[in-house]
């Protein structure tokens, strides 16, 4: 186990599914999935993890305020605001873009579970972000920053016991596949796989950025996650796997292969997958098999990184309604 501060606050160890008439339908494959989503923590998700770590160092700060990021349909914020109702602590979220005109899914959450929302500009996050913080301290509240996505080293150290705890399931994988989007799940991922010697490959599907940037960033994370768990190692960017193939219409833009990725899995294995992360990542994955991209034999771990709720979004109701139910 990692040997800093962690809080209890997800049901572990997540299941492990086999999804028999997914590979049936890919071709004869053996493909599982790693039920992420079921972490537990107010509709759950990968977010989970990494806030037992988070919350444990504010705590540790003597923190009694969590400030947070993200976009107005953010898992991580939601999971940030049920956290800090958990933990006895305020929580307030500097969410992006103009305020919507109905509150749905994860923002309608945030609000059940009684986080402040402060509104800002997508180019002034950071700096708002600031600002927010500067305020809450300077009137006692004691604020403790959280990054965008939980995505520290901090955070990201957590999902390097995620791995350990798949090896301990007895799930032998060539590959895992999923949705990485600000790196920490996947550096976490990684740096697990070093200090635990997992074997499989850990292929990220982007789901906003060109596949450089965020190698680049998942391998200096990587790095800062073994120095802080005390086994320094260090990570070129060029032995990080990330395919950008996938971007679709870019950040939060529910596409023709999404849909079609969120439907296939929903009839054929009833699990929901949601329109920003998984239903990119497993439409990524879906077009891999379908070209060919695994050898014969090879067996294939989907992990289910969450966000579920985003399906009860407004935006998202024209593309996922059934023309069937009239
Ligand atoms: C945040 C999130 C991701 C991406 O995880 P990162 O650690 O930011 O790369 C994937 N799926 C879901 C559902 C998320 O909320």
């Amino acid at each position: 186990m990692i040997n800093i501060p962690r809080l209890n606050m997800a049901h572990l160890p997540t299941p492990v599914d086999s999804m028999p008439r997914l590979g049936a339908y890919l071709g004869g494959y053996e493909v599982q999935v790693k039920r992420d989503d079921q972490t537990g923590l107010a509709f759950g998700g990968n977010k989970t993890r990494k806030l037992e770590t988070l919350v444990a160092a504010a705590q540790a700060n003597g923190a009694r305020t969590l400030i947070t990021t993200g976009a107005i349909q953010s898992n991580h914020c939601r999971q940030t605001a049920a956290a800090a109702a958990r933990a006895g602590l305020d929580a307030m979220l500097v969410l992006t873009g103009e305020q919507p005109p109905e509150q749905s899914a994860n923002l309608l959450l945030d609000g059940l579970l009684g986080a402040e929302i402060i509104w800002a500009d997508r180019d002034q996050r950071e700096q708002q972000l600031q600002e927010v913080f500067n305020t809450a301290w300077n009137t006692g509240r004691r604020p403790y920053l959280i990054p965008y996505g939980g995505s520290n080293a901090t955070g990201a150290a957590a999902y390097t016991s995620a791995i350990k705890e798949v090896m301990n399931q007895g799930v032998e994988v060539d590959w895992i596949i999923f949705a990485s989007s600000s790196g920490g799940t996947q550096a976490g991922m990684v740096a697990g796989a070093y200090l635990y010697d997992f074997r499989g490959k850990i292929l990220g599907i982007s789901v906003d950025e060109p596949a450089d940037r965020l190698q680049a960033r998942i391998a200096t994370l990587a790095s800062e996650v073994c120095d802080l768990l005390g086994s320094p190692h260090h990570f070129e960017k060029t032995e990080i796997l990330v395919n950008d193939a996938y971007l679709g219409g870019g950040y939060g833009v529910l596409g023709s292969a999404e849909e079609e990725a969120i439907r296939l899995v929903a009839r054929l294995e009833g699990l929901l997958l949601d329109p920003v992360y998984t239903g990119r990542a497993a439409a990524g994955m879906i077009d891999l098999f379908r070209a060919g991209f695994f050898k014969p034999g090879e067996k294939v771990l989907f992990w289910h990184t969450g966000g579920t709720p985003a399906l009860f979004a407004t935006q998202y109701q024209d593309r996922l309604r059934s023309p069937y139910i009239t």
